[in-house]
């Protein structure tokens, strides 16, 4: 047998899995192809695990969650609720109720609606169904990482286009993009993680017409922009909007994430779920986190108002330039070497993410809007990194 390669944690500079000389580590090391008599599928040796940075440091503003933890009182609720749970019996299989929660909270019909654990899983069970092995998918680059990632985790050949989101499409150039890219599944980020701008309805309406198969778009961030795909639901049967309570509804830890489509979207992510894949926890608790999405998602305006603030701020700084954002996270450009940048902030205690090797993104990297102390404490140390 190979001798087993040594733990992440103890390769590179003693970050997880970095790859020497780069600046902001990814979810691990590359995966290689032979290791005794584990050898990972050929098609998915040499990639590296997806995953931003999990640090202990005082500014944390990597990873686009909402930085105002759930009240108390919501917390007591939901502690309540789990208290009174059937643990020793599956989950409904189905998420009725929940689904029917949903589908209320987004107008929409229960039977369209399907939850599951966090958008990404929804993604995954969507590539699985509608794409795989003999069919594509379209990414537009630079967006999402786990679009293409999920791609070829689940064997479908990935089709990339890269387009400058300073440069934003009208529908016709988008409906030829799509058009001649000619995939079963097209992936249209809205409001686009890295970049952060939002698609107008008539981009998507243009993109859902032109486009072969599926359309799913990624609403992660849709609650912070004024752009919504759900109201085109009706007219494009082939339309799938995702969204998750990660970010606006401030619970990244509960895991849930949901689609909006044609009932039959959903007929199809039924024949790959895993049984029971959502836990009795995840249901109640998301289900009762419903009763107080008032409360949850109060943040909205005032972290609207503090991205402006943060990009001013950002502007003031010498050489700094900022991509106009829709969602909870600025994308700006600094005349500084991006992993070199990266790793003088993480010094000072602010943890960002280094998208400069996204396809055009170079000397680019992206803040979540945290507190105001949090961006101030941010500012200051970029300002003194660029000093
Ligand atoms: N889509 C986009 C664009 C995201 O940025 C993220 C999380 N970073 C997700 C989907 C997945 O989020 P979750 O699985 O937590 O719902």
């Amino acid at each position: 047998m190979a001798a087993p390669s040594p733990p992440a944690s103890a390769r590179g500079k003693g970050m997880p899995g970095e790859p020497e000389g780069s600046g902001e580590p990814q979810g691990g090391a590359p995966v290689s192809r032979v290791a005794g008599r584990v050898r990972v599928r050929d098609d998915l040796a040499g990639m590296v695990p997806y995953g931003a940075p999990q640090l202990d440091v005082p500014v944390r503003l990597n990873t686009n969650e909402t930085p105002y933890a759930v009240p108390q009182a919501v917390l007591d609720d939901l502690a309540d609720v789990v208290r009174g749970l059937g643990l020793h019996r599956y989950p409904d299989r189905e998420a009725t109720e929940l689904r029917e929660a949903l589908a209320l909270h987004a107008g929409h019909g229960v039977e369209g609606t399907w939850a599951a654990n966090g958008s990404n899983e929804c993604l995954q069970q969507l590539l699985l169904a509608f794409a795989g092995p003999g069919r594509s998918a379209l990414v537009v680059e630079p967006t999402y990482a786990m679009h293409s990632l999920l791609a070829r985790a689940t064997g479908t050949r990935v089709v990339t286009r890269v387009q400058a989101r300073d440069e934003l499409l009208d529908p016709a150039a988008a409906a030829g993009l799509v058009a001649q890219a000619g995939a079963e599944l097209t992936f249209w980020c809205s409001p686009n993680n890295p970049t952060g701008e939002a698609t107008g309805a008539e981009v998507l309406a243009a993109v859902c017409a032109a486009a072969p198969g599926v359309v799913v778009v990624d609403e992660a961030y849709g609650e912070f922009g004024s752009s919504h795909a759900a109201g085109l639901l009706s007219r494009f049967p082939n339309l799938v909007v995702t969204r998750t309570f990660s970010k606006a509804f401030r619970m990244a830890g509960l895991r849930l994430g949901y689609l909006l489509a044609d009932p039959a979207v959903v007929d199809g992510v039924r024949l790959v779920r895993l049984p029971y894949h959502l836990s009795t926890l995840t249901q109640a608790v998301a289900l009762r986190a419903l009763h107080h999405k008032g409360a949850l998602m109060d943040h909205i305006a005032a972290t609207e108002r503090e991205r402006e603030r943060l990009a001013r701020g950002l502007r003031r700084l010498p050489g700094v330039g900022v991509l106009p954002s829709d969602a909870n996270f600025l994308c700006f450009h600094t005349p500084a070497d991006p992993a070199r940048l990266w790793r003088g902030l993480l010094d000072r205690g602010v943890l960002v993410r280094d998208v400069s090797r996204y396809p055009t993104l170079d000397r680019h990297l992206r803040v979540t809007v945290g507190t105001p102390s949090e961006d101030d404490a941010f500012l200051a140390a970029l300002a003194a990194e660029l000093a």
